[in-house]
């Protein structure tokens, strides 16, 4: 029946619906995010003879990977580091013939700003104001969470992490250092150095997954253990330039890493389609249906999910219930990372004090990059990572920069008109990522992580959050070709 009530309500959804009428199109499979494991899933299921859609919601390709153009040169502010055990990530810049040159961020000398203090590392154990006990106190103050991390890692393989045999290892970095007896002091260190998202936030087998994958990662060819003791911050100070097969241990891709997935889109063609923001999956045990901002609709009978679980919970999703994937998409953390990128004078050489510095204030990091001249201008960057990104990330934007800079000065009064800002990237701001990279709090590889790749009716997961036995940009390409195999084995 015709009521004036229901007249309005169907002008008023015509309104808001698309102006354009999509036909729904039909692929053998689906794919949501053109981050590198998307890209890889649609690559390797291609050469399958299988036809896919990759469905991207920004207006360029690549995800975390991506290169800002700056007035001084491309910057990459997301993924940049290939190490030489990155077998993927490396076939690929091979396949592409991109060019690969030696990691050029070598960082200058660390110091610390800890309560309003310059710390020399060399004397720290004897500073008044170390009040650890023990071996903690030979430990510098900003390598306290990654040494501990370290120092208790029991794994040995690099999926030890999700073996039920450490489900009682699924516990906080803090609960992990007090069964230790550690002091207050070193605890609340490692606080302010470990990784993820805080020290109660996020699994200590999370933290040891990423130190173990980073350990056969040095064997590929970087420092030796000896060199290793020696460093006063957790990312390393100088690269080793010696060559293995051609590489140093840490390559980037000469012009910016956005290279490497704008050439696996090209190769892919019009199979991927940008500004495809996916709002709605439709799920049977045979066939998936999938919707777009735009009014847009694909139909598969395959559909791999290769977008961030921050963003796949705002996708609505009907079929069966879900079970634990459904579980991690609503409940996942995401860690974050935010990054100020600048030009400076060495004002260092005026003040006398060491070029780079950690500090216990909201400014986090400041890395001076050797110029390998002396002279002249340096690269740099502020680096903020968990509870200091989560702060940041909470201030007014239009702020961020000059507080950043003025905070510097602060610290550093020597820094005043001597630093140049080129560009900034907080990750949980923006819009189709909401973090860096994905977490696991205490519990949850028990509640979820060994059985959240499962595929939901048709369904399969890809993304670095998915990652099985990898890091960074290789547990990208792992996962998009676990999900492309699992595809493969079910379409027979
Ligand atoms: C600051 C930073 C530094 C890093 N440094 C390194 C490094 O040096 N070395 C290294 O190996 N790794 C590094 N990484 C990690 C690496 O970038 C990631 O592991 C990898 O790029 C993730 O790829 P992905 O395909 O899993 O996801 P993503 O790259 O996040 O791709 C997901 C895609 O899905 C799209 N999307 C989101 N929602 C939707 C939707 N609803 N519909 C359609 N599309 C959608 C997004 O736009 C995005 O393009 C770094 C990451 C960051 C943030």
């Amino acid at each position: 029946m015709f009521t004036r009530r229901g007249f309005l309500a169907a002008t008023a959804a015509l309104s808001l619906a698309p102006r354009v009428a999509f036909a729904e199109e039909q692929a053998d499979i689906i794919i949501i995010g053109a981050g590198l494991s998307g890209m890889n899933a649609a690559l390797i299921l291609r050469e399958q003879g299988l036809r896919p859609i990759v469905l991207e919601a920004g207006a360029q390709v690549g995800g975390r990977v991506r290169t800002h153009q700056t007035a001084d040169g491309p910057i990459d502010v997301g993924a940049s580091q290939i190490g030489r055990s990155y077998a993927r990530v490396l076939d690929a810049c091979w396949r592409y013939k991109l060019k690969l040159i030696p990691e050029d961020r070598d960082l200058l000398t660390f110091g610390t700003h800890y309560k309003g203090n310059w710390i020399d590392a060399a004397s720290w154990e004897s500073n008044p104001l170390n009040q650890c006990v023990g071996e903690e106190r030979k430990i510098a103050p900003m390598m306290m969470g990654s040494r501990l991390v370290g120092k208790y890692n029991p794994l040995k393989e690099l999926d030890d992490w999700l073996n039920p045999a450490f489900a009682d290892q699924d516990i906080s970095l803090r609960t992990l250092l007090q069964r230790h007896g550690h002091s207050a002091q070193a605890i609340e260190l490692a606080a302010l150095s470990a990784p993820g998202i805080s020290i109660d936030d996020t699994s200590v087998l999370r933290m040891w997954q990423e130190e173990t994958r980073g350990a056969l990662d040095r064997k590929f060819g970087g420092p030796a253990s000896g060199q290793e003791a020696t460093k006063l911050h957790p990312f390393g100070e100088q690269h080793r330039r010696d060559l293995v097969n051609g590489l140093t241990s840490t390559s980037n891709i000469d012009g910016g890493c956005h290279l490497l997935p704008a050439a696996m889109a090209a190769d892919l063609g019009d199979a991927v389609r940008l500004n495809k923001q996916v709002t709605a999956i439709d799920l049977t045990d045979t066939s998936a249906s999938v919707r777009c901002a735009d009014g847009s609709r694909y139909k598969a009978r395959f559909i791999i999910s290769a977008v961030p679980f921050t963003l796949l919970r705002n996708v609505a999703i009907s079929g069966a219930p879900g079970g634990a994937a459904a579980k991690a998409i609503a409940q996942m953390p995401y860690a974050n990372t935010a990054r100020l990128y600048m030009h400076v004078e060495p004002f260092w050489l005026e003040d006398g004090l060491p070029p780079s510095f950690n500090s216990d204030g909201p400014l986090g990091m400041f890395w001076a990059i050797d110029n390998h001249k002396g002279t002249g201008t340096h690269r740099a960057m502020i680096v903020m990572v968990g509870q200091r990104a989560a702060a940041i990330s909470q201030r007014d934007p239009d702020q961020v920069v000059p507080f950043l800079v003025e905070e510097l000065a602060r610290l550093r009064p020597a820094s005043a008109g001597k630093a140049k800002v080129a560009t900034y990237k907080d990750w949980a701001r923006d819009p189709l990522q909401r973090g860096c990279g994905f977490s696991l709090a205490p519990g949850q590889i028990n509640s979820f992580a060994r059985e959240m790749n499962q595929p939901w009716q048709v369904m399969h997961f890809a993304g670095e959050h998915t990652r099985r036995s990898d890091f960074g940009m290789e547990s990208a390409m792992e996962s998009g070709e676990r999900a492309a195999l699992e595809v493969l084995t079910r379409a027979g």
